[in-house]
């Protein structure tokens, strides 16, 4: 045995409570935790003035820890966009899941129907076709559990949801033919493309488009005597926007509480708390040269769909990343980078950023507070 590699010293964590921030070995992902509380309350706080729940994404952090502190902020619950993220997320004690998406394979509906019977567990999904609908009541009821149901409308994101009302009206009938095992709960809108628009104007615009569709539908169903409770959607680009509506009933944010590039990129709508960037990547100098230095995290750590991440040190550019380097140039007035320094960047996409890693270093100030695991990325299945 001697000479064998530890397994256990690649998944021990990073760094341990109470660690000053150079102490951490790296890459890490970092948390600001007077950054993100603060972008919590704050979206929070917006929401219940305009009478919304907040139903955070949890598809943004996939931490259970982090879901946790944001119920206990006031969030009624969480979001997910799989199966196995709701597995994870009951697994650590929540109880209000929202499956912000289509399943349609039959161990899934299975799987989330098993969840179902979780005690005190509520928890939805959303369809926009009677095979889903007949899935997942055949699920239930082998399971013995009930599911709530969101039929999801196309308001302008192009992705899933039914087009048209009387699409609509027929997942109604079917869901209520599918009762004790299902039971409709209302509509997901949700316009994803609206948020990453930058300008506020144009933002507010979209969403105005995409509340008077949910009206048309929710009318429609509400006509055929279906009762639509909940209207579901929204998130951290243009919360503001939904908030005013009249049409949401929940928030479905993510991003709020980590932030990244892309967000920040948004033209800020002077309706909406400045949020602050939360979210970081901390890694290591391993090389220097008189032009450049050498990071050790690259495209193993930082996801680029958005955009190269940025050194919070903005007199360092970043130019390149390969797997696991980025290389960082110096601009006007950069102090040097001494080997062996820690620096921390931003990255341009949070949720994909997230999944590269299997911790979250949260910290204060200089010092760690807690390490929380994340999900792994089998909870894309
Ligand atoms: N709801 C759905 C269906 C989503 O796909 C997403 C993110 O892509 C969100 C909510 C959360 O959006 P954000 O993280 O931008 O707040
Ligand atoms: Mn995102």
């Amino acid at each position: 045995v001697t000479g064998r590699p530890d397994p256990g010293v690649l998944l021990a964590p990073p760094a341990r409570p109470g660690d000053p921030l150079d102490a951490i070995d790296t890459p890490a992902l970092l948390l600001d935790l007077d950054a993100s509380d603060a972008n919590v309350a704050a979206l929070h706080a917006q929401a219940v003035a305009a009478g919304l729940a907040v139903r955070a994404h949890g598809k943004a952090h996939r931490c259970p820890r982090l879901a946790l502190r944001q119920i206990a902020a006031g969030a009624v619950g969480i979001c997910v966009q799989k199966v196995g993220e709701a597995e994870g997320f009951a697994a650590a004690g929540v109880r209000d899941i929202l499956v912000t998406n289509e399943i349609v394979s039959p161990d899934k509906c299975l799987r989330l129907a098993r969840l179902a019977t979780l005690p005190g567990m509520r928890i939805a999904t959303c369809v926009d076709d009677p095979l889903q609908v007949e899935r997942l009541a055949a699920a239930c009821a082998s399971a013995g559990s009930r599911v709530d149901v969101l039929i999801e409308v196309d308001v302008g994101q192009q992705r899933c949801g039914v087009e048209t009302p009387s699409q609509a009206l027929a997942i109604a009938e079917a869901i209520d033919r599918a009762a004790p095992h299902l039971a409709l709960r209302g509509l997901q809108a949700y316009h994803g493309r609206a948020q990453h628009l930058r300008g506020a104007g144009e933002r507010a615009e979209a969403v105005a488009r995409a509340a008077a569709v949910a009206r048309e539908f929710r009318a429609a169903l509400e006509q055929a005597g279906h009762a639509v409770s909940e209207i579901s959607g929204g998130g951290t680009g243009s919360f503001p926007n939904e908030a005013g509506a009249g049409v949401w009933t929940e928030l479905q944010a993510g991003s709020y509480a980590l932030l990244d590039l892309d967000y920040r990129a948004n033209a800020v709508d002077p309706a909406a708390p400045r949020l602050r960037q939360a979210l970081g990547v901390m890694t290591t100098v391993i090389s220097r040269r008189a032009a450049h230095a050498v990071l050790d995290g690259g495209l193993k750590s930082f996801a680029v769909d958005s955009g190269l991440p940025a050194m919070r040190d903005p007199r360092w550019k970043v130019v390149g990343l390969s797997d696991e380097h980025t290389v960082i140039r110096p601009l006007e007035g950069a102090a040097p980078l001494a080997l062996g320094q820690r620096v921390i960047l931003d990255p341009g996409h949070c949720d994909p950023t997230v999944n590269l890693h299997d911790w979250i270093v949260a910290y204060r100030g200089n010092t760690v507070e807690a390490v929380w695991p994340v999900l792994p990325r089998g909870a894309s299945r």
